[in-house]
């Protein structure tokens, strides 16, 4: 019955209107409808979905439609997302800081137009906004500030005009002074948060509403709020309000419409979605006919004397604007965003001949317009956009806003189905890469580590959602996105449900159907690493009570911080050397630049004390496995420029199943000053070993120069170094040539640790330097739980053209340390002087183990009897007794009797040619080919490019003329991303040279 009224519904409009316009809903369709009626009969989540969008649309719902109307503010009602963040709370300043990036408290229904503390609890502006805000109302009943009562416009609370505060605190939408002078906006930050934020929910809460029941009366309060914003949005424009000083998501160039361009996205996705899914219910709604009509004739707003004339109202003024706004850039966010706005405005606006149109603007070399160089059409996102590994252009959040976006724009596209001319999905195998992504960036499955502007300091939290990997499932039948998929939803069905599900005719048969898929197996973690993205990390195949440590080296990404080999490590459950995280403001926060993202404050090596290169990428050079061993190299040609060497090698060794420590040897070659920074994860550091004294003034700029001071003559010195943002500093008395250890106590606001457990980092020194330093950082402020401040070391070695090798051990324990000492060994050895190290870790249970890393594969006798030919080793010994060795990269490790003998050291050859016609089965030809018979699957091959990003592979198999990388591709983007018949380039080219490492082990 309600299917057949729906159906005529479509019917009347198709006969009453233009060729071409809009015929029905399309993305909630009325059999989607019908389905959920459907569902919510016969199951109780569908029926408490409903209630919920019904308890949701319901304030709304409940206001007249003269009060919904009237509640639209039009252009000249200037929006802000600050008050004024340098000055903080007009009466407790900096008080407020640690509430957050937008930390105002509104209340829409009990007081509006006022902002309130939520330090101080003080209330702004002292003026009554609303009643000047009426008396401004033009013939359209738009706000127009030079026609409002200025009479109006004093302090309730100092009535008096010769009261000196009469009109302190005063705000007519356009800022007020406090009194010492300072500009503050309380109108604009409350018309953004809670005015436009509160409608931009009602909108779409009603649709919702209207969908799950099919009641008209939701529909009608929804159609009034759109029809009202397609009167005030032709003219919104963020613009003049930029001009004037107030701030918004725009990325700098001060574009927007209602908001900054960025989030102008999602307010044009849900406006439009909003449109379409309450499409069908308009036709038949007289009385909201009824409403419009005699609004628009008397407030002079155009026809809208027909549903005809209504629809076409808020498709030409709302959904066309929208799109022509992503041309002109007004509506232009992260990759994907900017997409998926185009995509829903112009299904929504669902008119032959013009949606396709649009719709094809997505996969145009021009795509979004003239307005930016950035161009970042589908074909090139999917291209050469998202990485190999399927990883979005930015760091982490925002590089997951890209893969998001194309998972669910895929979808989008697939659920119009008058589109037929492209295809996401069959046209583009590395979208497939967007699903599986987010369980490849946790470490110990747990926690997405801070890179860039992510997280806040210490923050554990994992990425990846059931429901991507269930809708992977869907479109691809990968079976290891039904594992993800079960795995994440912790083996429960109803977790695999999707607030979309109750559209389906069958809600439980995907959730279904994986659940009898998915193969529990083996669920041991492995150590991965990310290309492009430049995340490597080594990981205990557990993750109860695991141990992780990272390397970040990526390429050419938004949102980076000048971090390359940048350390990270977690253990006992926390963040033991704690990225600061997303800074406490983006943009121009003058902190941002000179320490939050800054090099210093980060744990990787400084050079002539000036930040490194903004994200300039890194290759891997090794990267093995066996455990107790785990190893890797990264370095950086780009990182500093003119540079000979910036180069790290890490190590996870374990000692336990509780327990692994961290070998680290950074190599530097070339430059003054380097300068090797570390934090643990605590506001006090305990040192041992050295003697060190208080610098009674100033930051380690020097004892003249004030905390965060980025002026005066060495200006650019304070910005580039980060040295003015290190304060409360103690520096060692003398040269430091022995060991040493300093230690710091876990400290955790977020309920990390627990009772009965302490957890410390303790960092042992086997090379000297000329100065050790500890300092105290402040992380970003504004973000709970954050520390007050972090205990800084530095270990600096001092003078011009440099070479250095800082070796050091970190030992994550809990309670009482398991490393008794840590000693340097002397080497012997032909290579560079000073490349090469070695260190005896003894063990607080009597086992020795003995590390030798170096630069290059060599002979070196070690102190105490061991001899290697190879890059790097782990010698156990209880005694003198060999328990277990690792050899990487070599082909000799001896101690005593034991010998440990390898054929090569590795596979090495070139490249002869590349095949990437299955997508599936990514092939590199090698001369000479490797082994068949050699165990070399799931071992990593380096490929020696002229790319400055890492360019190694996992071996997916071998085939008889080389390797399969499997569905990881070795293609690297469009010879011309201009025109996309200019053909592909690649990652791996013929001529290449390629290295597979060998390890080896022995236990006894
Ligand atoms: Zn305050
Ligand atoms: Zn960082």
């Amino acid at each position: 019955m309600m299917r057949l009224a729906l159906l005529i519904t479509c019917l009347i409009l198709t006969t009453a209107s233009l060729g071409g316009a809009k015929q029905c809903s399309r993305l909630i369709t009325a059999q989607m409808r019908a389905n959920a009626q459907a569902n919510i009969a016969r199951f109780g989540w569908a029926a408490a979905q409903r209630d919920a969008a019904v308890s949701a649309a319901r304030p709304w719902a409940a206001l007249s439609d003269d009060e919904l109307w009237s509640l639209v503010p039009s252009q000249d009602v200037p929006r802000d997302i600050h008050t004024n963040k340098e000055a903080g709370c007009p009466n407790c300043g900096d008080g407020i800081t640690p509430y957050g990036n937008y930390p105002w408290k509104t209340d829409f229904w009990k007081n509006p137009w006022k902002v309130t503390c939520p330090n101080c609890a003080e209330t702004y502006p002292k003026n009554d906004f609303y009643a000047f805000y009426q008396s401004a109302l033009d013939g359209h009943g738009f706000f127009r500030r030079e026609l409002g009562d200025q009479a109006l416009l004093f302090n309730a609370e100092h009535p008096d005009p010769n009261d000196p505060l009469h009109k302190v605190y005063v705000d007519d939408g356009y800022g007020m002074v406090d009194t010492q002078g300072r500009r503050h906006r309380p109108v604009a930050y409350y018309c953004q948060w809670a005015h436009w934020q509160n409608l931009l929910r009602a909108v779409p809460a009603l649709a919702n509403a209207y969908a799950l029941t099919s009641e008209p009366l939701y529909a009608h309060k929804c159609a009034v709020l759109l029809d009202r914003i397609a009167d005030v949005y032709p003219e919104m424009d963020f613009m003049p309000l930029h001009q004037l000083g107030f701030e918004h998501s725009h990325g700098g160039p001060g574009r927007g419409r209602i908001e900054g361009c960025i989030w102008e996205t999602g307010t044009a996705s849900r406006l439009s979605s909003a449109y379409d899914t309450i499409f069908d219910a308009l036709a038949a709604d007289a009385e909201l006919i009824g409403f419009s009509a005699q609004k628009a004739q008397r407030y002079d707003l155009g026809d809208k004397s027909s549903a005809e004339a209504l629809c076409r109202h808020i498709e030409d003024h709302l959904l066309i604007e929208f799109l022509i706004s992503v041309k002109d850039g007004r509506i232009s966010g992260n990759t994907g965003m900017t997409h998926t706005a185009l995509a829903t405005a112009a299904i929504a606006l669902d008119r032959e001949g013009v949606t396709d149109e649009w719709l094809d603007w997505l996969f145009d070399p021009g795509f979004p317009g003239e307005f930016t160089n950035s161009k970042d059409p589908l074909p090139w996102v999917l291209t050469e956009g998202l990485d190999r590994d399927g990883m979005g252009g930015e760091c982490g959040g925002y590089g997951l806003i890209w893969t998001r976006s194309m998972v669910s724009l895929a979808e989008l596209l697939a659920s119009y189905p008058l589109y037929t001319r492209r295809n996401m999905v069959a046209e583009f195998p590395k979208l497939k890469q967007a699903y599986l992504i987010e369980a490849r960036l946790n470490v110990l499955d747990a926690t997405m580590p801070n890179i860039g502007d992510s997280g806040a300091t210490g923050t554990y939290g994992r990425v990846g959602n059931p429901h991507t990997f269930a809708r992977g499932y869907k479109l691809y039948g990968d079976p290891r996105l039904a594992g993800l998929a079960w795995r994440y939803a912790n083996g429960n069905a109803e977790a695999l449900r999707m607030s979309g599900d109750i559209y389906e005719a069958e809600p439980m048969a995907l959730a279904e159907k994986i659940a009898s898929v998915a193969e529990v197996g083996d669920t041991a973690l492995q150590s991965d690493f990310l290309g492009r993205y430049g995340q490597a990390y080594l990981q205990t195949e557990r993750p109860d009570n695991g141990r992780a440590i990272w390397v970040h080296h990526g390429y050419g990404k938004g949102h980076s911080h000048r971090d390359c080999l940048n350390l990270g490590l977690h253990a006992k459950n926390i963040d033991m050397l704690p990225d600061l995280g997303y800074p406490e403001y983006t943009g121009n926060w003058p902190k941002r630049g000179a320490w939050t993202s800054n090099t210093i404050s980060h744990n990787t090596l400084l050079v002539g004390d000036s930040r490194s290169e903004y994200s300039p990428g890194g290759k891997l050079g090794l990267f093995c496995v066996q455990p107790p061993l785990r190893v890797l190299e990264a370095s950086s040609k780009t990182a500093y420029a003119d540079l000979e060497r910036y180069h790290r090698t890490v190590a996870l060794v374990d000692v336990s199943e509780e327990d692994s420590y961290v070998f680290d040897v950074f190599r530097a070659a070339g430059g003054a000053n380097h300068r090797l920074s570390w934090h643990g994860p605590g506001s006090e550091a305990v040192i041992d070993g050295v003697q060190t004294v208080r610098q009674p003034t100033g930051t380690f700029a020097g004892p003249d120069v004030d905390f965060a001071c980025l002026e005066g003559e060495r200006a650019d010195f304070y910005r580039t170094s980060g040295f003015t943002y290190l304060y409360d500093v103690e520096r060692s008395t003398d040269v430091v040539s022995g060991a040493y250890t300093v230690d710091w106590r876990g400290e955790d606001l977020r309920g990390r640790i627990k009772p009965g457990h302490e957890p410390h980092l303790r960092l042992h020194s086997a090379s000297g330097c000329d100065e050790l330093a500890l300092a105290s950082g402040q992380p970003p402020q504004n973000k709970a739980g954050n520390p007050k401040s972090l205990r800084y070391l530095i270990q600096s070695r001092l003078g011009s053209e440099l070479r250095s090798q800082f070796v050091n051990v970190l030992e994550p324990y809990d309670g009482a340390p398991f490393i008794r000492a840590v000693r340097s060994l002397a080497v012997e050895h032909d290579a560079e002087p000073g490349t090469v190290c070695a260190v005896a870790v003894e063990l607080a249970d009597g086992r020795t183990d003995v590390l030798v890393s170096c630069l290059e594969p060599t002979a070196v006798r070690v102190e105490g009897g061991i001899e290697l030919d190879g890059k790097l080793c782990m010698v156990r010994l209880l005694g003198t007794q060999v328990q277990s060795m690792r050899l990487v990269q070599g082909t000799r490790l001896s101690f005593g009797q034991i010998e440990l003998l390898a054929d090569r050291a590795a596979y090495t050859g070139q490249v002869k040619a590349v095949d990437v016609s299955d997508p599936l089965d990514n092939r590199v030809s090698l001369d000479p080919p490797l082994p068949a018979d050699a165990p070399l699957v799931g071992q990593t091959i380096h490929f020696g490019t002229e790319l400055p990003l890492d360019t190694s592979y996992r071996i997916a198999a071998l085939t008889p003329e080389g390797v399969s990388t499997g569905d990881i591709t070795v293609v690297a983007g469009y010879n011309d991303a201009g025109d996309f018949a200019s053909g592909l380039k690649y990652v791996v080219n013929p001529g290449d040279a390629y290295r597979v490492p060998c390890i080896v082990g022995l236990d006894r």
